[in-house]
């Protein structure tokens, strides 16, 4: 177990808190979803509530270390002083931490709150050379006595402001990071039974490590969206113009081998809702998945498939979700995946949503607050079922 904030005494002391305000803004620079400002604030409230002196941080789109107003977290800045009714300190500083913050940070009084000016405005926060991070983490960590890290979306990469930083001192996990390390590392170690994996999305390439693992935990893996295409073409069938990740096939044909192995059940989609071009109001055909024309692409799950895997999902103990079943941007191919989403939300059981296209879906779907948990981090999430360490957990002391 990862140390959290309830396991040390932050009172009086100055905290410095990696937080995930990577919000959309629109051309006017206004905030268009602010689910991860909300997100973060039992963190900073409990915070305010110790006593303790909260200096907060985050980066925001990509600026690649060139300072511009179009990638300020001012309007972060405004969004918090309303949500959390106080005033919440914030120059634009473009070396992000300069003199006037050091000051600022080091007569905060307890219960007071600043944010810092975007991190990725300097470039040693994300450079790929680590030791060329440390400049940069070193002048944050010194603004601060404790790290808190509450940003999962970003505890993948290893940058100054997410890693580097408890170098210098003691870094804790604040209450987003502990409820994803939570529910993530419960489904992977110790899943209640059935554990039943869906997978989906585009290419197979990008989850082979993810299926790898899995195949090593679940009882039963479900394949939809467009990477289940390579999978049906791997077992022989003729797949028409769907989606195909041609390099993948013997990745594909060696990862059926391996469920074999593991005694894992492996489903893929026995049909399909297929149409002749990618258009929302092309004329749409269910086919069997091994019976698919070769002028059509299947862009859905078909009933049946449906059917399937919603008998699988109401008798799991446990179901982890990452990757659409099929192109749900597009109503007409959103049934399959919308369906997964609806049989989760009425299964009793411990429902895991892997951040990115699921986590939208189920938003979409107005399904979000009927899960178990949804992942605030779609490659974090991946990384993490893919067995691996992430570097901004790793940091993080231990009970
Ligand atoms: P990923 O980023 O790999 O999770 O892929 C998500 C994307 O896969 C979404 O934008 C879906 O529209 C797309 N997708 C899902 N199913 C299909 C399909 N059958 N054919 C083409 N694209 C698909």
């Amino acid at each position: 177990m990862k140390k959290t904030i309830k396991d040390i005494d932050v009172k009086g002391k100055i905290v410095l808190v990696r937080c995930d305000f990577n919000v959309p803004l629109n051309d006017d620079g206004v905030i268009t979803d602010d689910t991860r400002i909300v997100g973060a604030l039992p963190t900073i409230q409990y915070l305010i509530g110790e006593g303790a002196k909260i200096i907060l941080m985050s980066h925001l789109g990509r600026p690649d270390g060139a300072p511009s107003e179009a990638f300020s977290l001012r309007p972060v800045a405004e969004a918090l002083t309303k949500k959390l009714g106080r005033p919440v300190w914030f120059e634009s500083v473009a070396a992000v931490v300069d003199e006037e913050v050091k000051a600022k940070a080091a007569s905060l009084l307890p219960g007071e709150v600043m944010l810092l000016e975007n991190t990725r405005f300097r470039k040693e926060e994300d450079c790929k050379d680590k030791d060329a991070q440390r400049p940069f983490a070193e002048q944050l960590a010194s603004l601060a006595e404790v790290y808190v890290n509450d940003a999962f979306g970003s505890a993948h990469r290893h940058h100054a402001s997410t890693a580097g930083v408890a170098d210098y001192i003691p870094a804790v996990s604040g209450f987003l990071i502990e409820k994803e390390v939570k529910f993530l590392g419960e489904a992977l170690e110790n899943p209640k039974r059935p554990f039943v994996a869906i997978l989906g999305g585009a290419k197979v390439a990008d989850k082979i490590k993810v299926i790898e693992n899995l195949l090593k935990k679940v009882d039963t893996l479900l394949i939809g969206g467009g990477m289940a295409y390579t999978f049906l073409k791997a077992e022989g069938f003729e797949v028409g113009r769907s989606i195909l990740d041609a390099e993948s096939l013997d990745l594909a044909k060696s990862l059926i081998e391996k469920a074999k192995e593991e005694n894992a059940e492996l489903l893929l989609p026995v049909d399909v809702n297929a149409a002749a071009a990618f258009e929302n109001d092309a004329p749409a055909f269910i086919r069997n998945a091994d019976e698919i024309p070769p002028d059509l692409m299947g862009l859905d799950i078909g009933p049946e498939t449906i059917g399937l895997f919603a008998d699988r999902i109401a008798a799991a103990g446990t179901v982890f979700w990452n990757g659409p079943m099929g192109v749900f941007e597009m109503p007409a191919f959103a049934a399959g995946t919308r369906a997964v989403a609806e049989a989760m939300a009425a299964s009793g059981a411990v429902t895991v949503i892997g951040g990115g296209d699921s986590a939208a879906a189920v938003e979409q779907f107005g399904l979000a607050d009927k899960m178990t948990h949804v992942s605030t981090g779609g490659g974090a999430s991946l990384e993490f079922m893919e067995g691996k360490t992430l570097p901004g957990i790793a940091v993080i002391a231990d009970r």
